[in-house]
């Protein structure tokens, strides 16, 4: 979500015109996006605006302004806080001393794989999650401007969308004519010139039947969902407020993999929350080994302020013990997605280039593995079919397959 803003805003200032600067000590005008998900994250902003502060002492001129989910209602303590600072604007909103950001503002020429945000904060107040306090309850965007604004970046040749939203199976019933998730995609998956859909992040207690059935019928649609299960314990889930038991997960699970065979499903873990005991956590190492995701982003819990679980939930993992946990999820999981990959050493898939990396090109699958190929031919943008040769837990290695006619036909 930060980094769709980010491109949003840099296309604000191209727009008006600026350019990228080569480095921070160069530029007019410095935009720091911040996250507060996690503390970690909000300390690294934290410094970072510390540092800015002998940059706007040696060059008094510089305008520095800070957004993201750092910035909360009260702008008068954040400016004590960072005196340096010379505006302060809140995630998802438009720079204070321009106008406000015209709807359909995009980047001129939008990388192969584009985000587009279909909904804005989130309603679910998880316990540990400050994520509804700083960007505030759900607000769908409309269905029409989504798919004008997907049509357009297409136009500029994107060829994959992402749709954002928290929660993306709650798009669309603040809207009108509640139309939901599976609507818009069926809607998208009409635009010529676009190859590949995906969205993030599912919900357990909210995916529909009609989604699973969507993704399994448009073409478009990519055969990989994020579905955050959070925990492997019950009680676990009911303290984080999540709205959903394990058997729940394992039974949705179940129902995706039925209908849409080979899906990837990625999810989040947050280990050492509030009362996690060595049982309650080996539930969760239980539910990895049984689900098999392709992806797991795991985070140590930390208490965020304003949230329910800082407010009535000791922090009393111990930190050891946190970082402990979240290196055995760490290991399983790399000896579950390098079984995963070996799997696929010999076959074909597609790949979309997205950019080159230590000279070689790099691009997605349509499950979102990650592959690296080496050719002196120009790729960027372009899908290609690519024979995998090597494995590692992150990435695989292959050899494009049909070298003489580089997929104009795709
Ligand atoms: N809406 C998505 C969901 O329901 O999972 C993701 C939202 S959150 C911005 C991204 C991830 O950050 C979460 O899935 C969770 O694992 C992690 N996270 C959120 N709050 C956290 C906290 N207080 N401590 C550690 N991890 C946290
Ligand atoms: Fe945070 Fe996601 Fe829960 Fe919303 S659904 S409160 S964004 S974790």
């Amino acid at each position: 979500m930060n980094k769709a803003e980010s491109e949003r805003l840099a296309a604000r200032f191209e727009d008006l015109g600026y350019r990228p600067a080569k480095s921070v000590s160069e530029a007019d005008l410095v935009v720091l996006n911040s996250c507060v998900v996690r503390r970690s994250a909000e300390e690294r902003a934290v410094n970072k605006l510390y540092d800015l502060r002998h940059l706007k002492k040696e060059k008094p001129v510089i305008m520095l302004a800070l957004t993201g989910c750092l910035v909360d209602s009260d702008t008068a303590r954040l400016k004590k806080r960072f005196p340096h600072v010379d505006h302060f604007f809140k995630a998802g909103d438009s720079p204070p001393w321009l106008e406000k950001t015209p709807e359909l503002l995009l980047p001129r020429r939008p990388a192969p794989s584009a985000y587009v945000t279909i909904s804005q904060g989130c309603d679910n107040f998880c316990s540990y999650c400050i994520v509804p306090y700083r960007r505030g309850r759900e607000r769908s965007r409309p269905l029409t401007e989504i798919v004008c604004e997907t049509q357009e970046l297409v136009r500029r040749g994107a060829k994959e969308i992402i749709l954002l939203g928290q929660n993306v199976d709650s798009f669309g019933r603040d809207l009108p004519d509640k139309p939901d998730l599976a609507d818009l995609l069926a809607e998208l998956n009409g635009i010529a010139g676009l190859a590949r859909l995906r969205f993030l992040t599912n919900h357990p207690k909210d995916m529909s039947y009609k989604l699973i059935k969507a993704i399994a019928t448009l073409d478009k649609v990519c055969g990989q969902i994020n579905l955050p299960v959070q925990a492997g314990s019950d009680a676990i889930l009911e303290a984080m407020r999540r709205g959903y038991t394990v058997d729940r997960y394992r039974r949705l699970v179940a129902e995706i993999r039925q209908n849409v065979p080979g899906i990837a499903i990625s999810t989040d873990i947050i280990v050492g929350f509030p009362g996690e005991s060595p049982g309650q956590f080996r539930e969760t190492m239980d539910l990895l080994s049984a689900i098999n995701f392709a992806t797991v982003h795991v985070a140590a819990y930390s208490p965020r302020p304003g949230t329910a679980a800082a407010r009535d939930l000791s922090d009393d993992v111990p930190p050891g013990v946190k970082k402990a946990r979240l290196a055995e999820v760490e290991r399983l999981q790399e000896s579950i997605q390098a079984a995963d990959n070996a799997r696929l050493v010999g076959e074909t898939a597609e790949i979309l280039v997205e950019g080159m990396k230590g000279g070689k090109w790099y691009g997605r699958t349509r499950a979102d593995k990650l592959v690296f190929f080496s050719s002196d031919r120009e790729y960027q943008g372009q899908l290609v079919d690519v024979k995998v040769e090597k494995a590692s837990a992150w990435s695989l290695q292959g050899v494009v397959k049909t070298e003489n006619n580089v997929q104009e036909e795709k």
